[in-house]
Parts: C-alpha cells; sequence; structure tokens
C-alpha cells in the first residue's frame, strides 16, 4: 500500500508508513480491491494517536515498539545531521538561543520516546502520557528555534516531528 502522503511503497496491512511514520488507516470499501490509505499529518500527532491506539489495545505492543524505533531512528538521524552542522561552523556562537533551544527540544523528544518505551515492560499508562508531555515541551522549543532562525534568515532545519 502505497503512502498518500510520501508515496512510499509499505507491505499491505501496515499500520504505519515505515518511511515517514504516517499512519496508514485501512478503510474497507466496497468498490475497492485493496484498503484505501489515510495518512495523519504532523509525526507529533501520529505518537499522540499511536499511543491512544496502544492503550486501547487496537495496536500489539510490538507494533508500538517498531513505531518508537522508528521515530526514535529518524529521530538520530536528524540531531546527528544538526550537530555535525553546528559543529563544523560557527553557527553556536552567532546564534546561541537558537542554538540552545533546539538541542533542549531535541533532548525532551528523546526523553519522551524513552518514557514511552517504558510502557512496553511496565503496561502504565502514566509512562505514555509523561512521554507525550515531553516531546510537546521538545516541540516548543524546537518551534521557539524555529523562530529564532526564521527572524535571522537562517535555514538550519530543526522541524523533526513537527
Ligand atoms: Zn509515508
Amino acid at each position: 500500500m502505497l503512502c498518500p502522503k510520501c508515496q512510499a511503497a509499505n507491505p499491505r496491512g501496515s499500520k504505519f508508513c515505515q518511511n515517514c511514520q504516517s499512519i496508514l488507516l485501512a478503510i474497507p470499501g466496497d468498490f475497492l480491491e485493496d484498503p484505501q490509505t489515510v495518512p495523519l499529518t504532523g509525526r507529533l500527532e501520529s505518537v499522540k494517536d499511536v499511543c491512544e491506539m496502544v492503550k486501547k489495545g487496537e495496536i500489539t505492543l510490538d507494533e508500538f515498539s517498531a513505531f518508537l524505533s522508528s521515530v526514535s531512528n529518524l529521530l538520530a538521524v536528524k540531531a546527528e545531521e544538526i550537530t555535525e552542522l553546528v559543529e563544523s561552523s560557527n553557527y553556536a556562537s552567532q546564534a546561541p538561543q537558537e542554538v540552545e533551544a533546539g538541542f533542549k527540544g531535541m533532548d525532551l523528544y528523546e526523553a519522551g520516546l524513552t518514557n514511552m518505551i517504558l510502557f512496553i515492560s511496565t503496561g502504565d499508562p502514566a509512562v505514555l502520557d509523561e512521554g507525550l508531555k515531553m516531546i510537546a515541551q521538545g516541540n516548543e522549543f524546537i518551534n521557539q528555534a524555529m523562530e529564532l532562525n526564521q527572524k535571522a534568515s537562517r535555514n538550519l532545519q530543526w522541524d523533526i516531528m513537527l
């Protein structure tokens, strides 16, 4: 099934796009042989939705774990890119507030995902809420970094999961 958002091909019956992590909701259609897929835009929204799904038992712990690792891999790649860029330039001294906010945001994302992974071993829904809270805070810092970036007409790409 093709992801309607990024057009990546995914195995039939996939719940998430392996490329962009959009949720692929299968809609049974009388006139369609293949299930139609509908993307939910925004990775943060996807994370929220997936947390709800695992709480309600609509996806398995394995699926939840696969989703979290794909998001956290993406985050790691993005963080490495940004770190390299910042370290190989004088960006941090030019834009200390932007860099601080951006890295704080990425740390919070990572901490949030780490919390959510605990759900797999503990089954405690509180770790999901705590994780979401951290990711939402992370989003605020990333937004701050992006605003500072735009004001200064620079083009470092902080948009990890927005
Ligand atoms: Zn996709």
